[in-house]
């Protein structure tokens, strides 16, 4: 079945196709800022570009997907950073990379083709607003600042439909778009495509024809695809906050130097809420990976957590979500392990379906949660009606490729049950054996010792495992 996806600029569910003669999907998601950790909000946009790119690969084969996420290493966050720390740029943007590596390979994301940065492509962004210049797409102002004319080009607003008075100083969105340099621009809406030398940029600057400076923000990622992917990409992903002004501006500066279309598909993925607020740095509500797995969590649940709602709808996150996620984990992880030795033998068994609605629940909006749904009747389904050995070998080849395409590596490591002490899994023991043995009444009164020391056992037909209690 063909991917199909909503595009925020047609409002239409469409579907996915290369563009180019030569079959390569272009794929293009806004990457982090790196001066801190990402949180799990951050992540859930990645980890929802993750499936999609897994989807993609599935559709087109993986050597015709080409996926470029970037890093933005230079702006006024990290700049901040740097200087608040007393230390190199170039020294604070390297240590937060490599932790964003290292928490996209715990939460099995794969890695982009190419991860471009925008300190390494100065020449890049200098040559495109040089090119917006000439053809009378920008200005500079007095201070050595380039900015982008935002009359010059009538499309736009079409992306995200905002419109003049929308942007008229002292409204919202006007806010939005750079305050700060209000008094250099000709106009409200016109955006920085270069920035001046700044005492507060320290020797964060770069030889420019205007002056040195460094680049806007906004730039790098039209300057970036354009080097990696070429003038129309098919597909360009990130955040909600990232349609209005980022990828609005992208589309202007884009499509003004190159003259044809920018991307022939937009993708915008909802916000992580907790307690019905962003997850954001600047409210200080976020929880980092670290954090949880702090608390006895698998980087595993945390990506399945993320994949719970529908990426088009906010999701609010909580503690109590992860525990459900830890359990269906559990559940899969047992029913694959079932699969593989029914496989082997030679045992007959009772009917069961397949799986062939789940990747089709995905490949449709990547609907996340529907694709859950089908997955855990199937598997109730099967639980209730038994297993054909036969049909159990090709159950588990179905059943891999849905774990790839969800990126659910059920070998990585589980935390929480391993982690009990000695104490409490002689007592878990104990309560087992009582169970077993139909002594409820021993079971129950060492269930409560249990919980005392913070320990809860959940039952299963075949066994038990040991989590912490919630707090
Ligand atoms: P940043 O590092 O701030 O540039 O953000 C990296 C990505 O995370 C962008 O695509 C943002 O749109 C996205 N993002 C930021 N906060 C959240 C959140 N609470 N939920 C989901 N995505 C977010
Ligand atoms: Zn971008």
């Amino acid at each position: 079945m063909p991917i199909k996806l909503h595009d925020s600029l047609s409002r239409e569910t469409r579907e996915l196709r290369p563009s180019q003669p030569d079959g390569v999907f272009r794929f293009y998601n806004c990457g982090p800022t790196v001066y801190a950790p990402a949180h799990i909000g951050n992540f859930r946009t990645f980890v929802v570009n993750d499936v999609l790119r897994r989807l993609l690969e599935l559709e087109f084969g993986q050597a015709k997907v080409r996926h470029v996420r970037n890093l933005t290493d230079v702006d006024d966050k990290t700049i901040r950073r740097a200087r608040e720390e007393g230390r190199p740029l170039a020294e604070v943007t390297k240590q937060w990379t490599a932790k964003f590596h290292a928490d996209c390979q715990a939460l099995n994301c794969l890695a982009p083709h190419d991860e471009p940065t925008a300190t390494g492509h100065i020449r890049e962004q200098v040559d495109m607003i040089d090119v917006l210049m000439k053809k009378g797409n920008a200005y500079r102002a007095a201070d050595g600042s380039v900015y982008f004319k935002v009359s010059s080009f009538p499309g736009y607003g079409h992306l995200s439909r905002v419109h003049e008075r929308e942007l008229q100083p002292g409204s919202a969105l006007a806010g939005k778009v750079h305050a700060a340099d209000a008094d250099e621009k000709e106009d409200v809406s016109d955006f920085a495509l270069w920035k001046a030398h700044k005492a507060d940029d320290g020797n964060n600057a770069w030889d420019s024809p205007w002056g040195r400076g460094r680049p806007g923000w906004h730039i790098e990622c039209s300057a970036m695809s354009k080097k990696l992917l070429g003038d129309t990409i098919d597909l360009h992903t990130g955040g909600v906050d990232l349609l209005f002004p980022h990828h609005e501006n992208e589309i202007a500066q884009s499509e003004c130097c190159n003259g044809v279309p920018f991307a022939k598909h937009w993708y915008h993925s909802e916000h992580l809420l907790v307690d019905g607020k962003k997850m954001s740095k600047s409210l200080g509500n976020l929880y980092t990976l670290d954090e949880l797995v702090a608390k006895g969590f698998s980087p595993m649940a945390v990506r399945y957590t993320l994949l719970m709602g529908h990426p088009r709808k906010q999701l609010n996150f909580t503690l109590d979500s992860l525990h459900a996620a830890e359990s269906a984990l559990k559940s899969l992880r047992s029913f694959r392990n079932t699969l593989q030795t029914t496989a082997g033998s030679t045992t007959p068994g009772k009917g069961a379906k397949d799986f062939a609605l789940v990747i089709p629940t995905l490949e449709d909006d990547l609907n996340t949660p529907g694709a859950f749904g089908a997955l855990f009747r199937e598997l109730n389904q099967i639980h209730s009606t038994g297993l054909f050995p036969a049909h159990a070998a090709e159950l588990l080849i179905e059943f891999d490729k849905i774990l790839f395409a969800l990126g659910l590596d059920l070998a990585a490591p589980v935390p929480a049950a391993k982690s009990a002490p000695a104490e409490i899994t002689t007592l878990a023991e104990k309560r087992w054996a009582a169970k077993q043995a139909k002594d409820f009444a021993a079971a129950d009164a060492l269930r409560k010792e249990l919980a005392a020391a913070g320990w809860t056992m959940l039952d299963r037909k075949d066994g038990y495992s040991l989590e912490p209690l919630k707090k």
